[in-house]
């Protein structure tokens, strides 16, 4: 991609009412625009990472054995009022009637309609166990959206369902997403804690959050450092910033999270309200036992960033970046600058590396505050003084370090900082 002919509107001044840093850069590195409060529009540079973090979690979510489905957004409202949740939802869930005089609701989540389709579809222990997944938007009339696409009112969220015939099948498939969810937000380039919520309060069934320390972060969490342990801070601590850790004998710091990931074992709730049943060895006839699996895709842009900028920009980690690398010319009006730079751009592209060439008519202070602002992992220079050594810069966006490579070592070298 030529910058010249791309739609990536970078702002100088940090924007008005964006209170948390990743909102701010989203916001200035052209990532997203806001429609109105909680609604947000992915631009081109946004959508790339957006899509970066789809691939690695269907990469992850299908080497589970989980197979992607796509579900309707518009739902019945008679669902949920067979669960219970119809009220429970209340005001959070998005409702209209329909010409047809149907009461329908915009979905904020999908436990009710995924249930009906696998009642109408499986009934017998042979189809089971089944896990389901799928990548989309939902909504929901959040009482405070804050913080860009972190609390949103249309964002877009990974939600996975297994269906078992016995609580061992349950277990095995909670398990196997916990590794899969570790393996996502580590490939993500993130820091993070698992918490366990207490089986207690969670009425017997297990849950795990997946929460990402970060400033602006909502959730409170106690962390210790000594041995990972961490769990929830409820409100009425949160005046107590370290307490002993329950697990060893360090203490734990009060930190702000902000929560990525969420998996629950359902057990029989949804399949019983919703008649989900099946015929087991024996022939009788069981309801389907859930779990539930999400993670906040949208919500994952704002947290990557919260953990990965300095005051220049966005720092992307390589797997996450809209593009690899990023080739500037510093001054594009000349013919040698541009012809280097335009071989090492065709060759980046022979190799499917995703490169942007900054070939604009712009200062060079211009172009090198615009890329390190939009964070892409590697920095191609291009100037004469380093040319005349039959050289170019290389600098990771990660590093303040500049290396000089001769030109018929570029490619080799790009590859090798990439991989
Ligand atoms: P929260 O406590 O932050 O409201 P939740 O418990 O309502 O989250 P879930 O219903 O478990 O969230 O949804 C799964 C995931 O979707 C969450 O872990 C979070 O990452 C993401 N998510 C939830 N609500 C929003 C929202 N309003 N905007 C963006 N992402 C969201
Ligand atoms: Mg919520």
């Amino acid at each position: 991609m030529f910058w010249s002919k791309s739609f990536i509107p970078t702002l100088k001044e940090v924007p008005e009412g964006a209170e948390s840093v990743s909102n701010q850069l989203m916001l200035r590195a052209g990532l997203v625009r806001m429609l109105m409060a909680g609604v947000y529009t992915y631009l081109p540079l946004g959508l790339k990472v957006l899509n970066n973090i789809e691939e690695i979690i269907r990469q992850e979510m299908n080497a589970t054995g989980a197979q992607e489905l796509l579900l309707p957004a518009l739902q019945p409202l008679e669902l949920w009022k067979k669960t219970g949740r119809d009220e429970l939802m209340g005001e959070v869930m998005v409702r209209f009637t329909d010409r047809r005089n149907r009461k329908i609701s915009l979905g904020p989540t999908h436990e009710e309609v995924i249930t009906e389709l696998v009642k109408d579809n499986v009934s017998s222990y042979r189809q089971l166990p089944l896990v389901l997944y799928q990548i989309q938007t939902k909504f929901r009339d959040e009482i405070r959206p804050r913080f860009g696409v972190v609390r949103a009112c249309e964002f877009v969220m990974k939600d996975a369902y297994s269906f078992d015939k016995d609580t061992a099948g349950l277990d095995k498939n909670y398990a196997a997403m916990f590794t899969a969810y570790n393996n996502i937000f580590k490939r993500c380039g993130l820091k993070f804690y698992s918490v366990q919520a207490d089986p207690g309060v969670m009425g017997g069934k297990e849950s795990c959050e997946f929460m990402v320390p970060a400033p602006s972060g909502e959730d409170m969490v106690y962390h210790c450092d000594s041995c990972g342990f961490t769990e929830g801070a409820k409100e009425e601590q949160q005046a107590t910033k370290q307490v002993p850790c329950r697990k060893c004998k360090g203490s734990m710091k009060l930190e702000n999270t902000i929560e990525v990931g969420h998996i629950f074992k359902l057990g029989t709730k949804y399949s019983e309200s919703l008649g989900a049943r099946f015929l087991d060895d024996k022939g009788t006839l069981n309801p389907v036992i859930m779990g539930c699996y999400g993670i906040g895709v949208s919500r994952l842009v704002a947290a990557i960033i919260e953990q990965n900028n300095d005051k220049f920009g966005i720092v992307w980690p390589k797997a996450v970046s809209p593009y690899k690398v990023i080739i500037i010319a510093v001054d594009a009006t000349q013919e040698k600058i541009c012809a280097v730079a335009r071989d090492i751009y065709e060759n980046l592209k022979k190799e499917n590396i995703e490169v942007i060439f900054d070939d604009r008519d712009e200062r060079a202070g211009v172009k090198f505050k615009d890329a390190d602002l939009i964070g892409v992992s590697l920095q191609v220079v291009i100037g004469r003084d380093s040319l005349e050594k039959g050289c170019v810069e290389l600098k990771q966006r990660s590093s303040s370090e500049k290396m000089l490579v001769k030109q018929s070592e570029v490619l080799n070298k790009i590859k090798e900082l990439l991989s």
